[in-house]
């Protein structure tokens, strides 16, 4: 059986049932919620064995949602399509945006044809590539974490798929560095792009890089 964690693409973007998986499996904390306030998951498939992770799982391992996050949820989940639409294409024109960054080392985003998975993305993503990217600055520890702390608009935090857009840094010295490809090794930036105006957000980057020193291309 094939278990798929949609939760990075999002319902929006990736169907993985379509595309013959058994199970999705959705944190619905992330982009279905959408304002990172409620806690949730969704487990997607076959009745038969939904049934049984109800029956099972539920009872011995207590994975129930509370009400209030449930509604919270409910809530949040009627505006997914929109706001989908606005995380897509700021993720995807800030990557590229910061691809032409002399500053930047490395951008990741199956959005990008530079990225190695780009062509199975095309065929299994739409119509976007979701909200998260990540990136590296030529710059050492100290002058990354230099520009987080010169972001304005951008809040320096974990998760992701809130309507804020949230960076968060993973340094040389992250424990888990050997799950990380070769470029990432210097420290990389996890950014995951918010629904706000695209241009405040290219802006609160270029003055952020400015700040450490670094030039812009526009
Ligand atoms: C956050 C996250 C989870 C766990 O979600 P909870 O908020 O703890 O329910 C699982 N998978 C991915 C890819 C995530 O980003």
């Amino acid at each position: 059986m094939l278990s798929v964690d949609n939760t990075f693409a999002s319902p929006f973007n990736q169907r993985p049932i379509e595309l013959g998986a058994d199970f999705s499996v959705e944190s619905l904390t992330k982009y279905i919620n959408g304002h990172g306030d409620a806690m949730g998951g969704a487990i997607i498939g076959k009745k038969e064995y939904l049934d049984k992770i109800r029956a099972v799982s539920q009872v011995n391992l207590g994975g129930t949602i509370s009400p209030f996050n449930a509604w919270l949820i409910m809530r949040g989940s009627v505006t997914l399509p929109l706001r989908m639409k606005q995380h897509n294409k700021n993720a995807l024109e800030i990557a590229k945006w910061l691809e032409k960054q002399p500053s930047v080392s490395f951008v990741a985003y199956p959005g990008l044809e530079s990225h190695k998975g780009y062509e199975t993305a095309k065929k299994q993503m739409s119509p976007g590539f979701g909200g998260v990217l990540s990136f590296g600055l030529k710059a050492d520890h100290d002058t990354h974490n230099k520009f987080v702390s010169n972001l304005k608009i951008i809040t320096s935090a974990v998760s992701l798929g809130h309507d804020e857009s949230l960076i968060v840094f993973l340094g040389e010295n992250d424990e888990r560095q050997y799950l990380y490809p070769q470029e990432f090794k210097n420290g990389f930036f996890r950014f995951s792009a918010g629904i706000e105006d695209t241009e405040d957000l290219i802006e609160d980057i270029r003055q952020a890089l400015k700040s450490v020193g670094f030039k812009t291309t526009d």
